[in-house]
């Protein structure tokens, strides 16, 4: 085994997964929602509609997405938010990254990942040599369960379709799915995360249309909790693949 190689993963994956007190960095809170009882009509577009949608149009189908999830009161979800969640980020996105659900942070914002687990999902991404603004993030929910409860699959049921209409549109080369919930329900299993974790597995968005890499690494608030050099190498180890799969150069700061 090569040490001095050891030592600097180790070395550079601290200077990147450490010290998250990142208090409120670069994330100002939304207005509150105004939100009224019209439900507007939303056309789902036809794949080859898809494919040749300019940013502008992506763009306006993700607002029509989210102005739907805003009025949805498909569970009781619905009546328990402050805000809902749609996601947000480029309709061009390489890279989606999908999560569990909002947490109190994203209820009162109305927006994803700005917790403390948003904050180190920040990291990662940063640490990956990208912004914020170049990827897209969404959830398997868009409404908070209360105590952050895990989802229910009714709950799942009602509200998956629209994250795969965001897939769809944004068809992103690569899926990250951020812990179990993420993991199995995109991948329908119920194998854990453990097993899932660390390879590419396929992600069908619609028939006729080739599937999406999807990679399952460990959300960011499981890592918070279990912080350990292990779990953070791991996490850094998926996402240097996703790196690669996607032709980016790996950070030379954080190459080991
Ligand atoms: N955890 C999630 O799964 N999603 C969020 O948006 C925030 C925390």
């Amino acid at each position: 085994m090569d040490i001095d190689k050891v030592v600097r993963q180790h070395l550079e994956m601290e200077q990147f997964f450490s010290g998250f007190a990142l208090k409120g960095k670069g994330i100002s809170p939304e207005p509150q929602r105004q939100e009224n009882n019209h439900v507007p009509t939303v056309r789902c577009p036809a794949e080859s509609e898809v494919e040749g949608m300019a940013d502008a149009e992506k763009a306006a189908e993700l607002e029509r997405i989210a102005e739907e999830v805003h009025q949805c009161r498909k569970c009781p979800l619905g009546s328990l938010r402050t805000n809902s969640v749609p996601g947000e980020g480029s309709p061009n996105a390489r890279i989606m990254f999908v999560g569990e659900g909002p947490g109190a942070d994203e209820d009162a914002q109305g927006r994803p990942f700005v917790g403390r687990a948003g904050q180190l999902l920040d990291k990662v991404i940063k640490a990956c040599g990208l912004k914020r603004s170049e990827v897209f993030i969404g959830n398997i929910l868009k409404c908070r369960p209360p105590e952050n409860r895990d989802p229910r699959a009714d709950e799942i049921i009602n509200c998956l379709s629209y994250l795969q209409r965001q897939i769809e549109i944004i068809n992103p080369e690569i899926i990250v799915a951020l812990g179990a919930h993420a993991a199995r329900t995109l991948l329908n299993t119920t194998k854990p995360i453990g097993q899932l974790r660390g390879q590419f597995h396929e992600y069908y968005s619609g028939i006729g249309r080739p599937p999406i890499k999807l990679m399952a690494t460990y959300h960011t608030a499981y890592l918070l909790r279990n912080y350990s050099q292990e779990n953070r190498r791991r996490v850094w180890e998926d996402m240097k693949k996703v790196l690669t799969e996607l032709g980016l150069s790996i950070p030379e700061h954080s190459t080991g």
